[in-house]
C-alpha cells in the first residue's frame, strides 16, 4: 500500500522492496566503476555480478549467460534483430515471428524491417494460435536465414499463462530461436530456461520488486549472440555497452531473490486476487472476466463491468484513492483500446468496448486494500443503478 491508497497496479510497476532499496542503498556508497581495477572497483564488481548470479537463479541459467540492459524494452530490441553472431561467423535471421497480444517492445519488430514480421493470432482465450504458429515454422525457406519467433509468456493485461513448453517444442523441431518475454511471468511461475522455455528470456526488475530501468537478457548459452544495440565499450562481455548501473543492477538483484522466494507465496496471492474476484461478482454479477477460461497469473483480474466506461471507472476508483489500470495504459499515460482484447476478437458493441479494468496485486496486498477496492466499486454500482432508473 502506497500511503493511505490501494496500490493494485503490479503489473505496470510493482512496489520497491525493501530488500531491494538496502540493496541500492548501498550500491550508492560504492564510489567506483564496475570496471576499475582497485578495491573499490572490485566491490561495484562484486556487486553485479552478486545481482547476475541472483538473476541467473530465478530462471534456472549460468550466470555468464545473464546480459544487464535498461529493461525489458532494450533487451528485446536487442535480441529482435536479423544480424546474429555464431561466435565468430555472421547468422541472419530471415523472419521474426510475433504475437498479437504480445508487448509492444515485440510488436514492434525491433531492428527487423516491417515486411520480415509476421504475427500469429490467440484464441477468444488470449492463447496463442499454435496450429498458424506451426504452418508458420513449416512453411519458412530455412536456406534464406533462421526464424526467430517472440512471445510472451504471460499477458500483463490478462495474465493468461501461454503454452512455453508446446511453442518451444515447435520452435526446435523446425529449427527456429524463440525469445520468451518472461516479464511478468518471472517470479509468478516457476521458469527454468532449461527445460523448454526457448533460447533468449527478457526480464524487468520493475515487475518484480526492484527499480525502473533494469532489465536483462537471459540466454540458455551464449553460443549465438544478437549484434550488440548498443555499443562502445567492452561491458557485459561486449554485448552491451555503457557503464553498468551498479544500483540498479543491485536492486535488481535483490529483487530476484525474493521473487524466487516469493514462488512459495503464489497461492496466498491467488487467494487474495480470487477474493478481489468474488467481491467483483458479487456488486456486478454481469461483469465479464477477460482470460478467466485459460491458464492464468495468480496476481491478475481483467474485467470489464456493462454500462461502466473502464476510463471513468478508473478515475472514480483513484478519486476513491485506488490505483489500478484501465488496458495496459504502459506508455505515456494514455488509454487506448486494449490491442489485447482486440486480438482475443472481443466483439465489437460488447463490453470489451467500453475498455476493461486490470487489478494487479503481489503478496503484500492486503484486506484493507481489497475493502477499498470493494468500497469504491459498490458505490460505482449504486451510481449505475440509479442511471438505469433515471432512463
Ligand atoms: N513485456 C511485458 C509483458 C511487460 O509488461 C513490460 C512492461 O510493461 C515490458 C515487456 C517492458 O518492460 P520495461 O518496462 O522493463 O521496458
Amino acid at each position: 500500500m502506497t500511503g493511505r491508497r490501494a496500490y493494485l497496479d503490479f503489473n505496470a510497476s510493482a512496489p520497491l522492496a525493501p530488500q531491494a532499496r538496502a540493496a541500492m542503498m548501498a550500491a550508492l556508497d560504492v564510489d567506483a566503476n564496475a570496471s576499475s581495477v582497485h578495491g573499490d572497483g572490485r566491490e561495484a564488481r562484486r556487486m553485479v555480478e552478486q545481482a547476475r548470479r541472483d538473476v541467473a537463479l530465478l530462471v534456472g541459467a549460468q550466470p555468464e549467460h545473464v546480459v544487464f540492459t535498461s529493461g525489458a524494452t532494450e533487451a528485446a530490441s536487442m535480441l529482435l534483430s536479423p544480424q546474429w553472431m555464431m561466435g565468430r561467423a555472421p547468422l541472419r535471421m530471415a523472419r521474426l515471428v510475433v504475437c498479437a497480444a504480445d508487448h509492444p517492445c515485440f510488436l514492434s519488430g525491433g531492428r527487423f524491417d516491417a515486411d520480415m514480421v509476421s504475427m500469429v493470432g490467440v484464441d477468444a482465450d488470449g492463447v496463442v494460435d499454435l496450429a498458424a504458429l506451426e504452418a508458420l515454422l513449416a512453411g519458412h525457406d530455412r536456406e534464406q536465414g533462421l526464424m526467430l519467433v517472440a512471445i510472451h509468456a504471460a499477458n500483463n493485461e490478462t495474465g493468461v499463462i501461454q503454452p512455453v513448453a508446446e511453442i518451444s517444442r515447435l520452435a526446435k523441431a523446425h529449427g527456429a530461436v524463440l525469445v520468451v518475454d518472461a516479464v511478468q511471468a518471472a517470479g509468478r511461475i516457476a521458469i527454468d530456461i532449461t527445460d523448454g522455455w526457448g533460447d533468449f528470456l527478457i526480464l524487468s526488475a520493475h515487475k518484480i520488486g526492484g527499480p525502473k530501468g533494469a532489465g536483462a537478457v537471459v540466454g540458455v548459452s551464449d553460443l549465438m549472440m544478437p549484434a550488440p544495440l548498443v555499443r562502445g565499450g567492452g561491458q557485459e562481455k561486449g554485448h552491451r555497452a555503457g557503464t553498468e548501473n551498479i544500483a540498479a543492477i543491485a536492486g535488481f538483484g535483490a529483487a530476484a531473490k525474493l521473487a524466487l522466494a516469493g514462488l512459495e507465496e503464489i497461492e496466498a496471492v491467488r487467494a487474495m486476487r480470487d477474493a478481489f474476484e468474488a467481491s467483483l461478482l458479487e456488486l456486478a454479477p454481469d461483469a465479464v472476466i477477460f482470460g478467466n477460461k485459460a491458464e492464468r497469473l495468480a496476481n491478475t483480474l481483467f474485467f470489464a463491468i456493462p454500462g461502466v466506461k473502464a476510463e471513468t471507472a478508473q478515475i472514480a476508483f483513484d478519486l476513491a484513492g485506488v490505483s489500478l489500470s484501465a488496458g495496459s495504459a504502459c506508455s505515456s499515460g494514455k488509454v487506448g483500446p486494449s490491442h489485447v482484447l482486440k486480438a482475443m476478437n472481443v466483439a465489437e458493441g460488447s463490453v470489451g468496448d467500453q475498455g476493461a479494468l486490470r487489478v494487479s496485486i503481489g503478496a503484500t496486498t492486503t484486506k484493507i486494500e481489497l475493502d477499498a477496492f470493494t468500497s469504491a466499486l459498490a458505490g460505482m454500482m449504486r451510481r449505475r443503478a440509479a442511471r438505469i432508473n433515471a432512463a
